[in-house]
């Protein structure tokens, strides 16, 4: 799908309109359509979150009965402390897709989260979050890479990969496959990054997770820690209970 949509995009990008212009002019309208349509061909899987046209992105995972996955991610921050407090009072373990950056400045939050039974994964090196998804390759192996490496010095070696804000160009799949690495979605969120309403966070997740489900939430603002412990509650009270899958496991499906 990925090579039809790049194939695609590059003749009607180039070869069509010039073969067009050339040969009948009158028919510009026509090159301006087909230039249109190939842009958001490549336009629409790179800016949607989830979307497979480019390669597999996973949204859930093979589960038991009522077994769902909690991600957090954009760590490691402040609150990571007391995160860790909540979730192991609720007896839950959770997979945290963190910055390299923080890795680098805050180490041993990352320990912390190890030394509780958690999984750590990559989340880029800065997460540029407004520019990822235009990334040239260089630019997206070193977002990939440099992430990599810091968790290497806490002795991680990353096999998941989430995007930031999900976002991911042409070149992330080929990029994370030479490095045997999954990129990871989601398949329900609660946009927890905006403002305080812990129960406007529960409404919106609670209700769509079902088993299999992956949840990604955010640490680092205010209200994250009454967050987490509130969806967490909810999803407990409906029988869920939390699972790290191991990658085997994840798959395409929502
Ligand atoms: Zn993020």
């Amino acid at each position: 799908m990925r090579r039809l949509i790049l194939a695609f995009a590059i003749c009607a990008s180039v070869i069509v309109p010039i073969f067009l212009l050339v040969l009948f002019p009158p028919w510009w309208p026509i090159a301006l359509g087909v230039l249109a349509l190939s842009h958001a061909l490549v336009l629409w899987p790179t800016l949607r979150p989830n979307s497979q046209w480019l390669g597999p992105v996973m949204t859930s995972f093979e589960a038991g009965a009522n077994e769902v996955w909690l991600t957090i991610d954009d760590g490691p921050t402040d609150d990571t402390p007391d995160l860790l407090d909540a979730l192991d009072a609720l007896g839950v373990k959770a997979t945290f897709f963190v910055k390299g950056v923080l890795v680098e400045q805050r180490p041993e939050l990352v320990r912390a989260m190890l030394g509780r039974g958690h999984t750590v994964e990559n989340h880029s090196q800065s997460h540029p979050s407004g520019a990822f998804w235009c990334l040239p390759p260089g630019k997206v192996a070193w977002q990939i890479d440099r992430c990599s490496n810091a968790l290497e010095t806490v002795s991680v070696r990353p096999r998941l990969f989430r995007a930031p804000v999900g976002m991911k160009n042409p070149f992330v799949h080929p990029i994370l496959a030479r490095r045997g690495m999954t990129i990871v979605g989601w398949s329900v969120r609660g946009f927890d990054s905006f403002g305080d309403n812990v129960q406007r966070v529960v409404d919106r997740i609670v209700p769509r997770v079902t088993a299999g489900s992956i949840v990604v939430m955010h640490q680092g603002r205010g209200f994250s820690v009454a967050c987490v412990t509130g969806v967490v509650r909810a999803l407990q009270a409906k029988g869920y209970a939390f699972v790290v899958p191991a990658p085997e496991r994840l798959n395409t499906k929502r």
